[in-house]
This record gives C-alpha cells, sequence and structure tokens, in this order.
C-alpha cells in the first residue's frame, strides 16, 4: 500500500474541501457516510461520453461503481436516491476488488469510480488488490470539488478525471450545493488533474463487424451541465476554461440532460427542463471560443434513462 489516504481519515475526516473533522465511527458529516464503504450498483453503463462507453454498435460499456453519498448533494442532483438518500448496500474492500475484476472480465472499457472521494480509505485497498491485474484504466468521476492534494495523492491510481465544472458563481454553489468555495475549489483540482495526466490519449479499436472507434485510455474531460435560467453562467464558464486550462490538454463535454428532480421544485429556476434557445446559445459561446475539442450533448438527450436503477445490480 503506497498511498498517503488510510482508514485513519474517517476519524476525522477532511478527505473533501468541507474539511468536517467528523469521525465517522461515531457520526457522519456532510456527506452523510459512515467508515463502511456502500454502493447502489456496479454494472456496465452505456451512456457516458464514447470514448468511455465505446459506440452503440459494440458490447462494452463503462463498468461504473456508483457510491452512495456525496460531498456535495446538489439541489438538482438526478442520483438523489444515492446523494440524499444513502441508499446502497455495504460491501468490503475485498467485495469491490472482486467487482472491479468481474466488470473487466464482463468487457467494460474502463472502471468507473462514480462519487468516490468520501470512501477512498476503503477504495484504494480495492486498487491496490487488483490494479497489477486489471488492463483497462481506472475513471474517476466526480462533482469537481475536491482538495488539490487529494488528486495528488491519486495520481497513481487515476487515469482518467472526469470532473463536473458546474458553477462559476459561487453564489449559485451556495444555492443550489451549499459549497460557497466551488469555483476555486474546482478550477484548482481540475487543474492538478490536468497536469497530472497532460494531454488525453486514445486508442483506436477496430472490430471485425462495425466501424473503427476510438476509447480514451488517459486524460480529463471537463464535464458541465448546462442549468435552466443560468445560461449566462455557463457562458461565463467557458470564457474562464478557454482563458485558463492549457489548449489541447483536456477535452470538453457539454451536457444538455437536465431533469428537474428531488428539490428542484423548492428552486422555481430550476423547475423545468432547459430550452433549445437556452442550450445552443452555450453550445455557440463554445464554438465561438473554440472550444471544440470534446462532446456536445444533443439537445433532445434530456431522458431520465441516462440515471440507471439503484437496484444494487453487480453488488451480490
Ligand atoms: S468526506 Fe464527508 S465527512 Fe469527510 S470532509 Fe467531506 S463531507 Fe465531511
Amino acid at each position: 500500500m503506497n498511498h498517503t489516504i488510510s482508514t485513519d481519515s474517517y476519524h476525522a475526516c477532511s478527505l473533501c474541501p468541507r474539511g468536517c473533522s467528523a469521525d465517522r465511527y461515531k457520526a457522519t458529516g456532510f456527506c452523510g457516510c459512515g467508515p463502511v464503504l456502500k454502493a447502489a450498483r456496479a454494472a456496465l453503463h452505456f451512456w457516458e461520453e464514447p470514448v468511455l462507453s465505446g459506440p452503440e454498435y459494440e458490447p462494452g460499456g463503462s463498468g461504473t461503481v456508483f457510491f452512495s453519498g456525496c460531498t456535495l448533494r446538489c439541489a438538482f442532483c438526478q442520483n438523489f436516491e444515492l446523494s440524499e438518500e444513502g441508499h446502497g448496500k455495504e460491501i468490503s474492500s475485498g467485495q469491490l476488488a472482486d467487482i472491479f475484476l468481474r466488470l473487466e472480465a464482463q468487457g467494460a472499457h474502463n472502471i468507473n469510480l462514480v462519487t468516490a472521494t468520501h470512501y477512498l480509505p476503503s477504495i484504494l485497498p480495492a486498487l491496490d488488490q487488483v490494479r497489477h491485474r486489471l488492463t483497462i484504466p481506472i475513471v474517476y468521476n466526480c462533482g469537481g470539488y475536491e482538495r488539490v492534494s487529494t488528486v495528488m495523492a491519486l495520481k497513481d491510481y487515476v487515469d482518467i478525471w472526469l470532473p463536473d465544472f458546474k458553477y462559476f458563481d459561487n453564489q449559485l454553489a451556495l444555492r443550489y450545493s451549499r459549497a460557497g468555495d466551488y469555483f476555486e475549489t474546482a478550477a484548482a483540482a481540475i487543474s492538478q488533474m490536468i497536469g497530472q495526466t497532460g494531454a488525453p490519449v486514445f486508442e483506436t479499436v477496430a472490430p471485425d463487424s462495425g466501424s473503427p472507434y476510438r476509447l480514451m485510455k488517459k486524460g480529463v474531460i471537463i464535464r458541465h451541465l448546462v442549468l435552466p435560467s443560468h445560461k449566462d453562467d455557463s457562458i461565463r464558464l467557458l470564457h474562464w476554461i478557454k482563458e485558463h486550462f492549457p489548449e489541447g490538454q483536456y477535452l470538453l463535454s457539454l451536457l444538455s440532460q437536465y431533469t428537474p428532480c428531488f428539490h428542484s421544485s423548492q428552486y422555481p429556476e430550476l423547475n423545468r427542463r432547459i430550452t433549445t434557445y437556452e442550450y445552443n446559445q452555450v453550445v455557440d459561446a463554445a464554438i465561438s471560443l473554440g472550444l471544440t475539442q470534446g462532446f456536445m450533448q444533443e439537445k433532445s438527450s434530456a431522458k431520465e434513462e441516462y440515471t440507471p436503477p439503484f437496484n444494487l445490480e453487480g453488488l451480490e
């Protein structure tokens, strides 16, 4: 074991920027999680970016493990059963290691850790057990709200970073995620991620049937979900990204799939899908800035099936 994050971290937890100092053996912090790993689904997932999930005509998909709890708990979270309600099943690090191997055997193109930070002391031992056997990359799928020190500690574990960059205006971050320091925290974390991986690396796969396709092996994909009523914040964020992150060193993934759910009804401005006009304004801004390396979701993608059933599949 050669990482600096251990289960001692659960005693006075500062794994994420909340820095609750909770002794998670006795009480929970903002994420609502104790010291025992909990997950709600471990299965192949086909709705990530195509360089992660592969094309529709090929078996494979991303080997996602959805962990319970969250350090952001956004008001509009589509996975609210996990982030807010803590739904899931307790598993050991050894069981998680077996799950990683099983996902690879099922044909996963990668192991995709979804919202993992609050359980890192339990996840890293699982990776230590199997990473010499895994031949597929590890994806770290997170809300962008990370400590730089945590990103650094994961240098030898994570091949592909998949952070959200949710807000430019910290007032929005405060209102919807109770994180008034979100912007500068995420900016520093993502900058570190880019520095650690360097430019994206791909592998071309040429199946006997179907066309060749590319899978990502290393790099950073910055995700941004366009929120209803807040296209101007999205556009300001794109300008900042263009000015501050080195060109060619990351991919941008613009998402239009916002669907009102959970607490959205408490925020009238969020209680609807985005309009075509709003989304096109953001897409046009990205194009005019030259931010075209990456993915722009079709506006018609606002479908609930992007959220899989959290039925404990793959955790037996
Ligand atoms: S991981 Fe949870 S308990 Fe630890 S600092 Fe973050 S929110 Fe608090």
